[in-house]
């Protein structure tokens, strides 16, 4: 290779101080959801205006400016990404850039049985959905306003539109939902889905319970698991945090994401970008770049775009640095992170 080919193709690529390699991209395109769950918002909210939010067309030359960056994979989410309106519009642009390998999304799958098909046809590979719990009267308690029949009915029009392995998230609370999660294993594999199980992240204010109480850690779901089922660890990644197990005779895989009891920050591999433009370099952190202010500045500009991001990598930190005991050192919520 010759010292130019280097050259540019370091130029194309984004690299932290770290030597990690980001080029997994995560766009919240809405703060806003039409369930409040405990852990991720407050019972009442305050939302980013309408005329803060970045338009679709703004959103869609941003995902360009990153897979020219060698970005390969695009997870959409929120807030509910599907409460957006026109969503799919953005997603058919999304599909359509040229060195995107996977476009993927998290949902509550509250919207999905009428939309499940649209976004497989717009290009969506494959879907993680939210589940918490089984029993309806807790399912609401922990959305504060879910129905669980119609999120079933989302996660089964998503497995009959035929995207990739679908895989279920599940947040893990102390005497809210710990003891189901033998339960929702079952309920996986009756459907031929994975299953990841999720620690609580203290992100912005909980006006519901303390989360140091109810913090049920990966290691005591594993060890419930185990009493029931075969959890055989594996090497597999499916380029996230998450540490996956298989079991005998099913294709379900169980994953931990556990920011508390196994840090995975020297892994990192991504970025976010906040409805309103903000590139956060960090889950944890407040470290950003206003990606907004570049667009408006410079319309159609993307040298400017793409130099913007570069420069960003110079500031994502090493690792977020959660606390339960501490107030919470981040302000935003989960749903105005891009979770
Ligand atoms: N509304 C969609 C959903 O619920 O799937 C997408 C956005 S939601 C913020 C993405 C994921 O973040 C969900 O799986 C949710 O369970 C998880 N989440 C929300 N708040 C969290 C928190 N405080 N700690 C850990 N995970 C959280
Ligand atoms: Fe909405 Fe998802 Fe947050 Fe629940 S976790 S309130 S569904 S954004």
């Amino acid at each position: 290779m010759d010292m130019m080919t280097t050259t540019n193709s370091l130029k194309d690529q984004l690299i932290d101080r770290f030597g990690r390699r980001v080029n997994y991209l995560r766009i919240s395109v809405t703060d806003r959801c039409d369930f409040r769950c405990v852990y991720c918002m407050e019972e009442e909210m305050t939302f980013v205006p309408r005329a803060q939010l970045l338009t679709l067309e703004e959103l869609a030359l941003i995902g360009q400016a990153f897979t020219e960056l060698g970005v390969r994979k695009i997870r959409i989410t929120g807030g509910e990404p599907l409460v957006r309106r026109d969503v799919d519009k953005l997603l058919r642009n999304l599909g359509r850039l040229p060195g995107l390998v996977e476009l993927v999304m998290t949902t509550n799958a509250s919207q999905l049985e009428k939309m499940a098909p649209a976004l497989r046809a717009a290009g969506v590979k494959r879907i993680n959905i939210s589940l918490d719990s089984l029993d309806p009267e807790r399912f609401r308690r922990i959305t504060r306003v879910g129905d669980l029949d119609r999120v079933l009915r989302g996660i089964e029009a998503a497995r009959q539109t035929g995207f990739g392995r679908i895989k279920l998230n599940s947040v893990i609370l102390k005497n809210r939902n710990h003891d189901e999660v033998a339960d929702l294993v079952r309920f996986a594999i009756s459907k031929d889905l994975d299953i990841t199980f999720i620690e609580e992240m203290p992100l912005g204010h909980n006006d519901d319970h303390d989360r140091a109480e109810v913090y049920y850690s990966s290691d005591r779901i594993r060890s419930d698991l185990e009493q029931v089922f075969t959890l055989i660890p594996t090497t597999e990644n499916t380029g996230g945090p998450a540490k996956y197990f298989r079991m005998p005779d099913t294709d379900t895989r169980i994953g931990f994401i556990s920011p508390h009891s196994h840090n995975f920050c020297g892994d990192c591999n991504r970025v976010r970008l906040t409805c309103e433009g903000r590139l956060l370099l960090c889950l944890g952190q407040e470290h950003s770049v206003d990606l907004r202010h570049v667009v408006r500045a410079y319309p159609g500009d993307m040298e400017k775009l793409k130099q913007a991001i570069h420069e960003a990598m110079e500031i994502k930190p090493e690792g977020h640095e959660f606390d339960l005991q501490a107030k919470p050192l981040i302000f935003r919520h989960m749903n105005a992170t891009g979770g």
